[in-house]
């Protein structure tokens, strides 16, 4: 009973380990519109423009629109496509020289990064902006708190306008306000280009995973550079997950969907899931320590830099 949706499976196993299948090119002879050569293929070998170039059309207008905002080439839907159903054997075409049958990764993050924040902000079915908290203050208020130091006293001016004087023997206020400075510093950054500190995050990542993925089976010579761009795809992948969770606003998954990075990591690498699996929480616990030090260690310094009276 069950044996044709076996055998569907099956088949589609099959499909997705196999690199993308190009189709042969027609043996039509074209003249092109721009330099008069007769030609073969799809694009003239002369001046470069396509063979399917053609008097104007409402179809060829509108990709024409979408190609000034980079999203015109028909790779954008394959590789969405292939990024939800076989993402690891994808990136394994991309590696080995597939780039014209993929959306460029870089391009792709940018695109799904901005659609993801339209969602976020409203673009949903509750027509409301998610995690609200994020947003209470407004981004051109964030610089407005400082810090300012005299001989003797620290003033910090809040968010509110109101302003605290720390005297200059206590040491911990005065750590407090430095850290507060810097934290609020580093929140503004992250607020005003989300997209840059979401790469920046990623390359770290990359980083500490490339440490136990580097002589994988399908790649034993994987460079970090590869890897990353890798990464960049895996990304891309669950930001769509996380985009349709968000916009039926559940939030919670959104916020999961990161852990589908596993499977694309599986079929990349050619680990096992369990081993996959290992690897990854390996390089996230060996994070997630040394972001402790380096908290604790800065901690540290400004705590003798105070005392010292610097
Ligand atoms: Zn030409």
């Amino acid at each position: 009973m069950w044996g044709w949706l076996k055998e569907k499976i099956r088949r589609f196993k099959v499909w997705r380990e196999q690199p993308r299948q190009v189709a042969p090119m027609t043996q039509e002879e074209h003249e092109c519109l721009n330099c008069h050569e007769h030609y073969i293929g799809r694009f003239c070998p002369r001046c470069g423009q396509a063979a399917t170039a053609s008097r104007f059309s409402m179809k060829v207008a509108a990709e024409n629109f979408a190609n000034a905002y980079g999203m015109g080439e028909r790779g954008m839907f394959r590789t969405m496509r292939d990024l939800l159903l076989r993402p690891g054997y994808m990136i394994l075409d991309y590696l080995r020289g597939m780039r014209v049958s993929y959306f460029g990764p870089f391009k792709m993050f940018f695109l799904l990064f901005t659609l993801s924040t339209f969602v976020t902000h409203g673009l949903n079915i509750k027509g409301q902006p998610l995690y609200e908290d994020s947003q209470s203050v407004p981004v051109s208020q964030k610089l407005e708190e400082t810090t300012t130091v005299d001989d003797d006293t620290i003033t910090v001016t809040g968010l509110d306008g109101s302003e605290s004087t720390l005297k200059m023997g206590k040491i911990s206020d005065r750590i407090k306000s430095v850290l507060r400075n810097i934290f609020s510093k580093m929140e503004y950054f992250e607020k005003r280009f989300p997209s840059i500190n979401m790469l920046l995050a990623l390359m770290v990542e990359s980083g500490f995973l490339y440490l136990f993925f580097r002589h994988c089976p399908n790649i034993p010579d994987l460079r970090y550079s590869e890897f990353f761009v890798s990464l960049v795809y895996i990304a891309n992948m669950y930001t769509i997950y996380s985009i349709v969770f968000d916009f039926f606003c559940l939030s919670t998954l959104s916020k999961l969907s990161f852990l589908l990075a596993l499977i694309p990591l599986k079929q990349l690498s050619g680990y096992s899931w369990r081993r996959t699996t290992l690897k990854s929480v390996a390089a996230f616990v060996i994070i997630f320590v040394l972001l402790l030090l380096l908290t604790v260690s800065v901690m540290y310094l400004f705590y003798f830099l105070m005392k010292k009276g610097l």
